[in-house]
């Protein structure tokens, strides 16, 4: 019968295999942490039937491939999204009068003006509503000018 020379790291891994028939632990080789086998993922194509990672391990990596692909990008174009649905639902009549307003506008009925009827900036305009209610009467103002007349209402 021929002898085989063997590695030492099949060895290693023979003496490994050995250790986790007989304790039912495993090294982690991520984190180098001996833990029970049941830490460790199943996978059909591993020897013992198992993965050689560890289950913490393994999710860990899972966030940081999250983080790095798109999860921050993805958290924040999410909230956005909620707020606007929030503010569209917390202020229904907002909406419907800037809806009303752009319709109004494809349609030719209303013409948005050039300049803030404040102070004449010709920057980007604002419809702004002094009542909801009357969803055309509309004033058009700048942002500064716009965000003023906010912040000096609420
Ligand atoms: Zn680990
Ligand atoms: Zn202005
Ligand atoms: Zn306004």
């Amino acid at each position: 019968m021929d002898r085989t020379q063997h590695s030492a790291d099949w060895y290693k891994s023979r003496k490994a295999d050995r250790h986790i028939a007989m304790s039912g632990e495993m090294m982690c080789k991520k984190c180098s942490m001996v833990k029970d086998v049941t830490e460790f993922g199943t996978h059909p194509n591993m020897l013992n039937g198992r993965r050689t990672t560890c289950k913490q391990c393994r999710s860990k990596e899972t966030l940081d491939w999250f983080n790095n692909h798109g999860g921050k990008e993805f958290r924040t174009i999410e909230k956005k999204r909620k707020y606007k649905e929030q503010q569209r639902a917390a202020h229904p009549e907002k909406h419907k009068a800037r809806n009303d307003v752009m319709n109004a506008i494809r349609k030719g009925i209303l013409v948005a003006k050039e300049s803030c009827e404040r102070c004449g900036s010709t920057g980007l305009l604002h419809g702004h509503h002094p009542d909801y209610k009357k969803t055309l009467d509309v004033e058009w103002l700048c942002v500064p000018c716009h965000t003023k007349e906010h912040t000096i209402e609420e």
